[in-house]
């Protein structure tokens, strides 16, 4: 096994470096600060990214997207994952795979335009009442005797929810099949009957919203339907696992491997005692043990992506990396604040900012106790693939 990366791939991870270098790192402090990508930066970015096939790059090349494989797209993830969440946004869009489950006139409406970054797209999963428990949702479509449906109940921590054109929503269709009476619709922005409520302020995001949701009797048609009845629990899981895996696990090596560049270079910088701080070996054991973390999260995130591109699903290793590299980069970034001492601490350097921001990879996409529940059920059914090879 060879984990050298081709020229090809080297090339894609230097025209990346490149965009980030060249685009987007200018802008970084002025995002950072105003929490805002002002229309003419955002517009730029986006005719950049899509002139380089990464705006969509996980999309199929059939339905107008970059094609990457699984293991290039986190290559190329890892990359944004080392600059500011808000420029990302603009340069790559949301363009959930879920939406490739869109067949005939759904395709041309929902499909193609969020790949062509024309219309965006929001997944509203989450519940007052359900959160990890995402099959007791109370939302549910009723059948109007017409074909259509009519859909009650509420959303919340919606991401984007105020710049989104349209939103995945899962509503229960068939109340007495549990997660299997769960399905998925596609309902525009404007939909007589939805409300977009309040944006719900969060800790260290910027440049986005979090919306509550609210469906009064909102009618749809069957071309609403996203998959087929019943399947839209099945299929969240199974869908947004390559999110997962994108959007947090490789962004999360990338923010852990900024962040300790950052540690590296401060603490050759910094002198106390008359020598480099990093000549303390308490100090080089804070670098040593991040460095073996992010190492030992990027194989396991690499694996994953290459099982997948070998056509397996491996959904379970999926929760393996989602928690090893969100709780690599939370450990990355304490012990950066730790590095930094004092500025650490202080808004003058970007580290306080490093950790605030941190803190959500552990709790969305499912939080880390969920993900080692699926863990432990998977173990516990002597499924040892997760940590023995040989077996
Ligand atoms: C910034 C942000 C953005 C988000 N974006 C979206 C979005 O775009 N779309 C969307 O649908 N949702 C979104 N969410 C929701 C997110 O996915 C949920 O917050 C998450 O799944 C956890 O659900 P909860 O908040 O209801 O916590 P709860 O499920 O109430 O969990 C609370 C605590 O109990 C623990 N717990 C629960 N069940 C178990 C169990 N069986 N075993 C052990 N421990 C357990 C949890 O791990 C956690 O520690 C977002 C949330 C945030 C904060």
């Amino acid at each position: 096994m060879d984990l050298t990366l081709s020229h090809e791939q080297q090339l894609l991870v230097q025209t990346v470096r490149d965009f980030i270098a060249e685009e987007l790192a200018p802008l970084e402090n002025e995002v950072e600060e105003s929490g805002a990508l002002a229309q003419e930066h955002a517009d730029r970015i986006f005719a950049k990214s899509r002139d380089l096939g990464l705006y969509a790059m996980n999309i199929p090349e059939e339905f107008g997207g970059g094609g990457l494989s699984a293991f290039d797209t986190m290559l190329v993830e890892e990359q944004f994952g080392r600059t500011s969440d808000i420029l990302i946004r603009r340069a790559f869009g949301n363009v959930y795979e879920v939406l490739l489950a869109c067949e005939g006139a759904q395709v041309d409406r929902w499909l193609t335009p969020a790949v062509r970054g024309e219309r965006v797209c929001s997944i509203a999963i989450t519940e007052p009442g359900a959160g990890s428990d995402a099959a007791s949702i109370r939302t549910k479509a009723v059948e109007d005797g017409q074909g259509g449906w009519r859909l009650s109940g509420s959303k919340h921590f919606i991401s984007d929810g105020l710049v989104s054109d349209f939103f995945v929503v899962s509503a229960v269709t068939d109340p007495d099949k549990g997660a299997k009476g769960i399905s998925l619709f596609l309902v525009d922005k404007g939909a007589p009957g939805l409300t977009i409520g309040r944006d719900q302020p969060m800790m260290g995001l910027r440049g986005t919203s979090h919306v509550e949701l609210h469906f009064d009797d909102v009618p749809l048609k069957p071309i609403h339907m996203l998959g087929a009845r019943g399947m839209g629990f099945r299929m969240a899981l199974g869908v947004l696992g390559r999110v997962r895996l994108a959007q947090v696990g490789a962004r999360s090596i990338g923010k852990a491997t900024k962040v300790l560049d950052l540690m590296i270079d401060y603490a050759r910088e910094r002198k106390q005692f008359g020598q480099a701080i990093g000549e303390f070996q308490l100090v080089a054991q804070m670098l040593a043990d991040s460095a073996m973390e992010i190492n030992a999260a990027r194989l396991a995130l690499w694996q994953t992506a290459l099982e997948i591109d070998a056509g397996k699903d491996p959904r379970t290793r999926i929760s393996l990396v989602k928690v090893q590299a969100a709780e690599t980069l939370g450990r990355v970034v304490d012990r950066a604040v730790q590095v930094f001492g004092g500025m650490g601490f202080c808004k003058d350097l970007p580290i306080e900012r490093y950790y605030r921001d941190a803190r959500i990879y552990r709790i969305f996409d499912g939080t880390s106790e969920i993900h080692r529940t699926v863990m432990g059920r998977s173990l516990m059914k002597g499924e040892p693939g997760l940590y023995d090879p040989f077996a």
